[in-house]
């Protein structure tokens, strides 16, 4: 295969925009086409939490290759990478819960993972949370947050600097055969020797209509941001699978997750009322402030059937970078290096598990939420 120069990105996300980077740094010539404005998708909506303890041998493998790389990308420019323990509780009572919570921890272990088991009085010891309703915990030291926009408007700039060139404003669909991007009248198209597909949970419609369907499925989460007096860890209540992380406003809590497909095409962005009360109620509970909110939005993740996410190739010179379970912004600079090496033929690549040909596209399949600790 001849090494592609010209290469287009569609979706200007923490994902295309790192793999455009990734691309043009390594001599690429690169467009990055996106309907609406860098960022406007869902890592727009993300609440920017990272984290490396993970259990598995390529989630461990991806983590520790993006968490190096925020460490390096604080204070290029404006961003920042804040350095946040993360504590996973299961509460008291949670029998299943707190047995899910040290298996998780042994496997985190045997990667080499920076993580520790605790019960309630030491996790009272050593942070500022409510502790009396804990069963388990386990803490890792290795984590923090970035601010999603913080991280776009960096990586827009590193484009430019690299030559990236930015078509905004329209809604693109694809060819393949040879690669190509047909612009939303659907008459004009722009020839690249590759293309890569990193337009979030849209990337199914685009690939579909190009005759590639992928076995992704959007589902809707929630987040808020509450003012309050807080600078104490991330936290993860995987009894109710609700998280909460310091913000600069206070806190930044997420979950209500629905995990049934929503339609990418007509869903509700707005936070639904129940949310906004238990969650702002587990922030009250877990923080002991009295939290008011700034304010709340939805959005909307892509699962796939085995919760890895959909990452290489559909057919030559077409690429794909999908299906986050919730994960696309803490992996995000190590997808775009992998996936940039891919499309140039160099020697490292995108994990085998990730492979988007592993399924036909038209599985049955529940939808499964990514923030678990379960298997
Ligand atoms: C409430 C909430 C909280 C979250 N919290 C976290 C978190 O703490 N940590 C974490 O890692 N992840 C989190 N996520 C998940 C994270 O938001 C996503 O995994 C990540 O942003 C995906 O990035 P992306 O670049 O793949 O997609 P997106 O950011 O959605 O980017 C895709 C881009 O493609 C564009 N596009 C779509 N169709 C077209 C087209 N036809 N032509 C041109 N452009 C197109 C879109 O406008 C969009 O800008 C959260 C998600 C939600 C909803």
């Amino acid at each position: 295969m001849d090494v592609p120069e010209r290469v287009a990105v569609v979706g200007a996300g923490a994902v295309g925009l790192t793999t455009a980077y990734d691309l043009a740094a390594r001599g690429a010539a690169v467009t990055v086409f996106e309907r609406g404005t860098p960022g406007s998708g869902m890592t727009g909506r993300a609440a920017g939490i990272c984290y490396d303890a993970y259990a598995e041998d390529v989630d461990v493998t991806v983590a520790d290759r993006a968490m190096r790389r925020f460490r390096e990308l604080d204070g290029d420019r404006e961003f920042e990478f804040y350095e946040v323990p993360y504590v996973f509780l299961a509460r008291e009572g949670d029998d299943a819960g707190a047995t899910a919570l040290s298996e998780a921890v042994d496997r985190m272990r045997v990667h080499d993972r920076s993580v520790e088991l605790v019960d309630a009085d030491e996790l009272g010891e050593r942070f500022s949370i409510r502790t009396d309703d804990v069963g388990l915990a386990g803490v890792s030291d290795s984590a923090g947050w970035a601010d999603p926009k913080a991280y776009v408007d960096l990586f827009v700039e590193k484009c430019e600097a690299e030559g990236v060139e930015f078509r905004v404003g329209e809604a693109v669909s694809i060819r393949t055969d040879p690669p190509g991007v047909v612009g939303g009248d659907g008459e004009r198209v722009f020839d690249y020797d590759a293309v890569v597909v990193a337009a979030g949970v849209h990337s199914r419609a685009i690939l579909a209509a190009a005759g590639y369907p992928i076995a992704l499925k959007p589902y809707r989460a929630q987040a808020l941001v509450a003012e309050c007096d807080y600078d104490g860890p991330t936290v993860y209540d995987a009894t109710d699978g609700s998280y909460l992380r310091p913000h600069p406003a206070g806190v930044l809590a997420g979950d209500g997750v629905e995990a049934v497909e929503a339609d990418f095409d007509d869903w509700d962005p707005a936070a639904d009322d129940w949310f906004v009360a238990e969650s702002t109620a587990a922030v009250r509970h877990r923080t002991e402030t009295a939290p008011t909110v700034e304010r709340a939005w939805a959005g909307l993740c892509g699962a796939t059937p085995d919760r890895n996410p959909l990452v290489g190739a559909v057919a030559s010179g077409v690429y794909v970078a999908t299906g986050w379970h919730g994960h696309g912004f803490m992996w995000a600079p190590a997808i775009g290096e992998l996936l940039a090496a891919d499309v140039l033929g160099a020697d490292e690549s995108v994990p085998d598990s990730f492979d988007p040909c592993r399924f036909d596209g038209d599985e049955e399949f529940e939808v499964v939420e990514g923030m678990t600790l379960d298997e």
